[in-house]
Formats: C-alpha cells, sequence, structure tokens
C-alpha cells in the first residue's frame, strides 16, 4: 500500500457508519479532514476516488440507498473477476449506480443461479441450490458488491461463482442478518474461522474496531491447510497494526512449511484455552464460530438449518454456554 493510499484510509473509514455512533451523525468526515490534512492526504483523497478532479471533493463515495431486497432475489453483473490465490477469487457485481448494499453487522446475502441463466444450479430435488455469502465490500460502497470466494473442488455454488463470465448474472437476497454486533457489547470477543469462513469475522472487525469508542478485545483463530490458503492476511495484518490493543490474530495450520511460527493443526481446547476469552466471563464475552460443516460440528456442535443446533463439541466440554456461543 502506497503512502498516499495510506493516508487517504482514514477519510474512507470516517466515512463508515460506527455502531456507536448517532443516527444522525454525518457521514462523512471529509470537510473536516481536508482542514486539518495536507496535500497529500488531498492527493490520497483523489487517488482512492480515482480522480484528480476537485469535483471528487463535493461527493465522497458513500450512498445510503439499498440496492438489495430482504424479500427477494435481485439479478447483478458480474462486472470483473480478480484471481486472489490458487483457489479464491473477487467477484465483482455491478449494482444500479449510487446503491449499495447497507448490510447491517453481521450479516450476510444469499445467492443463486439467475432465472435468466443458461445453466440454472438446481439440487437434485430439481431447486435452486442457495449458499450464503458475505460481501468484503464496505457496506456503503456504491455501484459495486465484491465476494471473496474460495473454489472447493467437490463444491456446487463455488464452482458455479468461478464459471461465471463478466456480464452474467447473479442473484442476490438479503441482508440475512446473523447478530447484531457493536462496540463493547462485550468485554472480550473470541473468534474461530476456517478457510472462507473468515469474511463474517472480517465484516465485524473492520465495523467495530474502527470506532473510536470501541474497548472489546477481540482474538481470532484462523485456521488453513497451508500458509497459501491464509485469506484476507494483509487485511487483518493492517487491522491488527492499527488497533494492536483490541485485535490479536492467531493462526494455526494443518500442513506448516518448516519455518511456520504460529499454532500447528486443528483448532484445540489448548488453543482455544490459550487464546481465547475464558467461559468463566460469562456474558461478558462471545464466542464466533464460522467454517467448514465439520470444523464448527467439532468445535461448537452441528447447526441446524438455519438454526444454531444444540452446543457440543470443544467449546461446551471447555464450559462455554450456548448464550456464549454464535454459529455463523
Ligand atoms: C455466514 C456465512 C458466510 C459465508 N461467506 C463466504 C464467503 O464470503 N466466501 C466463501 O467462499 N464462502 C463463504 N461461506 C461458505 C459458503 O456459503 C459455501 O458453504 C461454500 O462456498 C461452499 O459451497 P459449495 O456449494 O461450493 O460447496 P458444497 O457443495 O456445499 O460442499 C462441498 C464441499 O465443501 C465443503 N464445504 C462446504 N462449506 C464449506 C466451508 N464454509 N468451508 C470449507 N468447506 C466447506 C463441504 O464439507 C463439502 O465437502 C459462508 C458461509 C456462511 C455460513
Amino acid at each position: 500500500m502506497s503512502f498516499v493510499r495510506l493516508a487517504a484510509r482514514p477519510v474512507l473509514a470516517n466515512a463508515r457508519r460506527y455502531s456507536t455512533a448517532p443516527a444522525s451523525a454525518p457521514k462523512s468526515n471529509l470537510p473536516l479532514f481536508l482542514a486539518g490534512g495536507g496535500v497529500v492526504a488531498v492527493a490520497g483523497y483523489f487517488y482512492l476516488n480515482g480522480s484528480s478532479q476537485p469535483a471528487a471533493l463535493a461527493k465522497p463515495k458513500i450512498s445510503d440507498k439499498s440496492a438489495l431486497d430482504p424479500q427477494n432475489f435481485v439479478d447483478f453483473k458480474l462486472k470483473a473477476v480478480e484471481p486472489y490465490n490458487h483457489n479464491t477469487a473477487k467477484f465483482v457485481f455491478e449494482l444500479p449506480p449510487d446503491t449499495a448494499t447497507l448490510l447491517p453487522v453481521a450479516a450476510c446475502v444469499v445467492v443463486k443461479s439467475s432465472a435468466d441463466s443458461p445453466k440454472p444450479l438446481l439440487d437434485g430435488k430439481g431447486k435452486p441450490v442457495i449458499r450464503p455469502y458475505t460481501p468484503i465490500s464496505p457496506s456503503d460502497h456504491p455501484g459495486e458488491l465484491t465476494f471473496l470466494v474460495k473454489k472447493y473442488d467437490t463444491g456446487v455454488m463455488s464452482k458455479y461463482f468461478f464459471d461465471l463470465k463478466p456480464g452474467e448474472s447473479l442473484s442476490v437476497k438479503g441482508p440475512i442478518s446473523k447478530i447484531p454486533v457493536k462496540a463493547n457489547q462485550f468485554e472480550q470477543v473470541g473468534m474461530i474461522a476456517g478457510g472462507s469462513g473468515i469474511t463474517p469475522m472480517y465484516q465485524i472487525l473492520d465495523h467495530v474496531l474502527q470506532d473510536p469508542e470501541n474497548k472489546t478485545k477481540f482474538t481470532l483463530i484462523f485456521a488453513n491447510v497451508a500458509e497459501r490458503d491464509i485469506i484476507m492476511k494483509q487485511d487483518f495484518d493492517t487491522l491488527q497494526k492499527k488497533y494492536p490493543s483490541t485485535l490479536n490474530v492467531v493462526y494455526t495450520l494443518d500442513k506448516p512449511e518448516a519455518d511456520w511460527k504460529g499454532e500447528t493443526g486443528y483448532v484445540n481446547a489448548d488453543m482455544i484455552t490459550k487464546h481465547l476469552p475464558s467461559a468463566k466471563l460469562g456474558e461478558k464475552t462471545k464466542i464466533f464460530v464460522c467454517g467448514p460443516p465439520g470444523q464448527v460440528a467439532a468445535l461448537a456442535g452441528k447447526k441446524d438449518g438455519m438454526k444454531q443446533g444444540e452446543l457440543a463439541g470443544t467449546l461446551k466440554e471447555l464450559g462455554y454456554s450456548s448464550d456464549q456461543v454464535f454459529k455463523f
């Protein structure tokens, strides 16, 4: 990230809505920022807005109009695919101008193939395959909706994403509210994520940590097969540097290289005891879990469709109650 881009980050960060901010809070601190900032900051603002025109000053790029419908699927055209790593890519969809997803935190969307698709994605009973995804684009970013999707060899929807061509559509419905999360709701929050289960955690952290009032301490255990599978690492490194007293990220790998310095193996009781807040904190703590079905079942018990399902597995054995655990 260039210096100019770094200088510009606060503009966007402050433009987002904080969970503790009053509803009438201005959506941008741009005028204040520019009053106190220098040439570099101004240059950074233009850089992020992709414009060298001072006209960009008048319109910070945020939107308060939603492109989504919580009751109905809406088609959005794929604009671009940006390869991310060996099995993950960013899929950028086009939203109508001046609209955004406006997803609350934490919430996701569900997707299915478009009704117009020449190759509809159906299950064995002829019903549409539907899967949840958490966009990584900021909720108030107008005109675009970006997913970071990991392709599973035996996967249905993830493969469908990778077969989509720019100009083709995907049907999206939302927001699907998961659990409202805001700053200072808990003293400490523990997070366990596996693979692409990281995106809901990023949504929460990106939102809460930038709230200047936040004192909640977050610890994330992020499990992957190998180092090359860790997605969004740069984003977490940036967050960790920026919020060293409220965020700690611990990585664990099934198949680490010899020089790996993080944890090794599946997430287990020792790792949870060592890094995550204790169950003894009662209602002052919450543990969020999102990962492959096998991982969620082993750590917290199977989900029951959209419902939480009974708490079981390692977290139960360590004394956490069902009120303290949320499965995405
Ligand atoms: C709240 C929420 C948000 C999500 N956000 C994202 C996101 O932003 N990006 C993304 O890529 N995925 C995300 N997922 C996972 C996504 O919904 C799908 O489960 C995943 O893409 C696999 O779907 P599939 O149809 O390709 O695989 P399926 O046909 O459902 O399953 C095929 C194989 O993949 C395994 N599998 C299924 N789900 C997962 C998983 N989550 N992790 C590892 N293995 C799995 C199954 O065990 C099975 O072996 C999210 C899940 C939840 C619950």
